[in-house]
């Protein structure tokens, strides 16, 4: 008999998929690495589980303990899942542009969930950064994983994500391209990406490019930190779990083109998947693009990996609503479903 012991045994190991519609037109291989296939649904499994893992083996989190985290859910879901195995109580600090399906599946999972203002500065005492930090000086036992600042955040992408891309590719990858919010994903991915291809002669594509995807507006893309609505990446401060030294390259895509892309995605590639994962085609679309104008044959032999963070049902009511992206101007009058499209 095959199985696991436990749903939190399962997490990684998530497949690539070539994208064929979206990429028309485009020479490159395009392959997206389908994180929602993790058992909480998202790429964040991976850090949550490395690290209570670790904070266990430090001490930092004793039995019957408290996780303390402040995280616009995926986190909160993969420490969720970690601490229900491990009989850890949980605490989640959300800023309120996180949507409603997105604190009720932590809810589900049976964390706490505290919601506070997204308008106001990091430093300002109602910011989730502050509240997180004085629930955690209040709550005896209480631990908080800091997934803005742990190096096991970085270290499970080194150790996993990019291991699988490497030898899913058979090493062939040439260009890695990620969202950008704490930094993990592409700092621990990049830099094992990196290494791998460090002596990989140039007629085999050479030191892999690793590229980062920023809201416009973020300060990873040199923005003031104003704010986007796409939800999970872009940051207004500098996180210390970010190497800026990883990526090669940084590009802005903005929430109307981030969106656009991301109901692309579920109606032509049967990829229902978050708003950030639309930002990252987006950017990957670009930048192969790009690459294709300028040497044609380098786009050819070109293996794109775009990383897709999560799924898209926490989204039904916005990205995939007509009205929530009409009220943005996302959608012009007469895109989208109309009610003689229902009728007919
Ligand atoms: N997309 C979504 C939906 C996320 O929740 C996150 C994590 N904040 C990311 C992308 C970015 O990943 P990372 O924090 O590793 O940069």
């Amino acid at each position: 008999m095959k199985y696991a012991q436990h749903i939190s045994e399962l997490v990684g190991g998530t497949p690539l998929v070539r994208l064929t519609s979206v990429t028309a037109g485009l020479t490159a291989t395009v392959l997206a690495k389908v994180e929602y296939l993790n058992p909480g649904g998202s790429v964040k499994d991976r850090i949550a589980l490395r690290m209570i893992e670790a904070a266990e083996a430090s001490g930092e989190l004793q039995p019957g303990g408290t996780i303390v985290e402040p995280t616009s859910g995926n986190t909160g879901v993969g420490l969720a899942l970690v601490a229900q195995r491990k009989g850890y109580r949980c605490i989640f600090v959300c800023p309120d542009k996180v949507s409603q399906d997105k604190r009720d599946v932590l809810r589900a999972y049976g964390a706490e969930v505290v919601v506070t203002p997204t308008a106001v500065p990091p430093d300002h005492p109602d910011s989730y950064y502050s509240v997180s930090d004085r629930i955690t000086r209040e709550t005896p036992g209480a631990w908080k994983p800091n997934q803005y600042a742990n190096v096991n955040g970085p270290a499970s992408h080194y150790a996993s994500t990019g291991p699988e891309i490497w030898a899913d590719t058979d090493g062939r990858i040439t260009h890695l391209v990620t969202g950008v919010g704490t930094g993990g994903t592409i700092t621990g991915t990049g830099r094992y990406l990196h290494d791998a291809s460090a002596d990989r002669p140039a007629a085999d594509g050479g030191r892999v490019v690793v590229v980062g995807a920023d809201p416009a507006g973020s300060v990873y893309s040199g923005g003031d930190g104003r704010p986007y609505l796409v939800e999970g990446v872009g940051e207004d401060f500098w996180p210390t779990a970010y190497d800026p030294a990883v990526p090669d390259e940084i590009l802005a895509v903005s929430d109307a083109d981030s969106f656009a892309m991301t109901r692309r995605l579920a109606r032509e590639e049967g990829l229902l998947v978050g708003g950030s994962c639309g930002m990252a085609v987006e950017a990957t679309l670009r930048h192969a693009r790009a690459l294709q104008d300028a040497d044609p044959d380098a786009a050819a032999r070109a293996v794109y990996v775009v990383i897709l963070p999560d799924g898209g049902r926490g989204y039904l009511s916005k990205i995939f609503n007509d009205s929530w992206m009409r009220s943005y101007g996302f959608l012009a009058a007469g895109e989208g479903a109309s009610v003689g499209d229902v009728l007919r």
